[in-house]
């Protein structure tokens, strides 16, 4: 499994958010506190974030260690953002190695743009019986969207499904959560996503753990606390989590109601 965080408020270097806390994303990228499965997250990390007035992410992606990345400590510590969503990644055996794989995932251009949209999403888990297990609903993707995934690692079909239910309209908290209970029926796995579009935060809590600390102006949202202050509060599983300026909204995600709509 890997960790994941999405930062929401008030300005901010990508060092303050993920290296500087004791506990950051840095760290846990070998030494993880609260993971369930796994124990070190060394294959490749990503960030994505907003720089101001432009609602396209930017990503600085790599294969290797977040620790082991002397570029990104410069990048991170000159970057400044109201929002980022980062990730490091503990492969799952199968799954390609290589940066294309390292979340986060983010919409491709559509014919004949330049840049793609203002999503950026991450997967914290895995599917199991992988890829049989979900052709089904592989198949009912457009093949347009099959070829423009970004890899083939099994968080990037999941991600091409959660896509579809956003262009369709879907709000961002019902897509995560019917896209983590179609996959979990039909698979089983573990399905903790994360999402944001630079103005709220949505993520799921699904087979691992999910904390999120609001505070003046700022809201964090993370697979486990960057530090030791009291103020961090544990999202129960099979929860969908939705987090827009202060607010935060946990809801659980009900298997029985067909969330396919
Ligand atoms: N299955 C995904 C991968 O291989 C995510 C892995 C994880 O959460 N550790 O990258």
């Amino acid at each position: 499994m890997c960790r994941h965080l999405a930062y929401l408020g008030e300005p901010r270097t990508l060092a303050e958010v993920l290296t500087a806390p004791e506990h950051g994303l840095y760290r846990q990228a070998w030494e993880p506190r609260h993971q369930l499965h796994g124990t070190v997250n060394a294959d490749g990390f990503g960030v994505g974030w907003y720089a101001e007035g432009d609602p396209v992410p930017a990503r600085y992606r790599r294969a290797v260690p977040m620790w082991a990345d002397r570029s990104f400590a410069d990048v991170a510590r000159v970057t400044r953002t109201r929002c980022l969503l980062a990730a490091v990644r503990s492969a799952t055996e199968g799954m390609p190695p290589d940066e294309s794989a390292a979340a986060p995932y983010t919409s491709p251009p559509g014919a004949g743009q330049a840049v793609g949209g203002c999503w950026l999403f991450s997967h914290n888990g895995r599917v199991e019986g992988w890829p049989h297990s979900l052709a089904s609903l592989a198949a009912q993707l457009p093949a347009s969207r099959l070829l423009a995934q970004e890899s083939t690692v099994d968080s990037a079909l999941l991600w091409a499904l959660v896509l579809g239910r956003l262009e369709s309209g879907q709000e961002p908290a019902r897509a995560l959560a019917g896209v983590a209970a179609e996959a979990a029926g039909l698979a089983g796995g573990r399905y903790n996503f994360l999402l944001t579009d630079g103005q709220m935060i949505a993520a799921t809590a699904w087979g691992d753990t999910l904390f999120w600390r609001a505070r003046a102006g700022e809201v964090l949202v993370a697979s486990e606390p960057s530090d030791s202050s009291g103020d961090w509060q544990r999202v129960p599983d099979a929860s969908v989590l939705t987090a827009a300026a202060g607010e935060v909204l946990i809801q659980p995600i009900d298997t029985t109601v067909p969330l396919t709509k």
